[in-house]
């Protein structure tokens, strides 16, 4: 998912049109506090930031989500005229900038480029008995999700099969069988790669069971 934060809805219209025909999700807010609110929900794939917004500046936003550990890629969108210290936001933090007014086909190619970018490697993976976090963010795990990966993550990059998954993430349940296992994993590997890891970052070993890369 990539965040939009600008408030000129002309330009956010287009925007969004161009990265959805890409095949890309986009989710549009043109104010500072929904953005905010919804990034702690989830955190984005990569970030479009407007600098001037209606209730705050989106440079101020860059720094604190940089203390803050995060490592979303983020691209700076200055209006025309605004004085744009590029050096400032590349200090702060972003990692690519565009001036109003700009190329829809060009913003295209470096969001893009950000996302190819912005797969983190796993060790920016810390899991915990009670929570898993991503750079900082914790991850939306379900309690067996979170199970699971607790398992992959204790064997550092061994294969285990559906049975030893089983038998560690789900103990004495008798209702799970090895589709189980498919199936959650399925749904871990989704959540991981919308927190920004690759789409390999679990393995499927045919015919012997799943690692986790490191
Ligand atoms: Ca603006």
């Amino acid at each position: 998912m990539i965040l939009l934060l600008e408030d000129d809805p002309a330009i956010a219209q287009t925007v969004v049109y161009a990265l959805q025909r890409e095949g890309l999700t986009v989710q549009h807010h043109a104010w500072l506090r929904e953005a905010r609110a919804a990034w702690a929900r989830q955190s984005p794939q990569a970030a479009v930031l407007d600098i001037g917004l209606p209730d705050g500046s989106g440079l101020d936003w860059l720094r604190e989500l940089r203390q803050g550990g995060s490592a979303v890629p983020v691209l700076l969108l200055s209006a025309r005229g605004e004085e744009f210290d590029r050096v400032l936001g590349l200090e702060l933090g972003a990692d690519d900038y565009l001036c109003k007014p700009f190329g829809v086909r060009e913003l295209v190619a470096r969001v893009r480029a950000l996302l190819r970018r912005a797969v983190v490697p796993a060790g920016g993976l810390v899991v915990e008995r009670l929570e898993a976090r991503l750079n900082g963010q914790r991850l939306p795990l379900t309690r067996r999700e979170l199970a699971l990966l607790q398992a992959l993550h204790a064997a550092q990059g061994r294969t285990l099969s559906r049975e030893q998954l089983l038998d560690q993430a789900w103990g004495q349940d008798a209702e799970s069988t090895d589709r189980t296992v498919d199936t959650h994993v399925k749904t871990l590997r989704a959540k991981l790669r919308d927190a920004g890891l690759g789409d390999d970052c679990i393995r499927t070993q045919r015919g012997l069971g799943y690692s986790l890369e490191r």
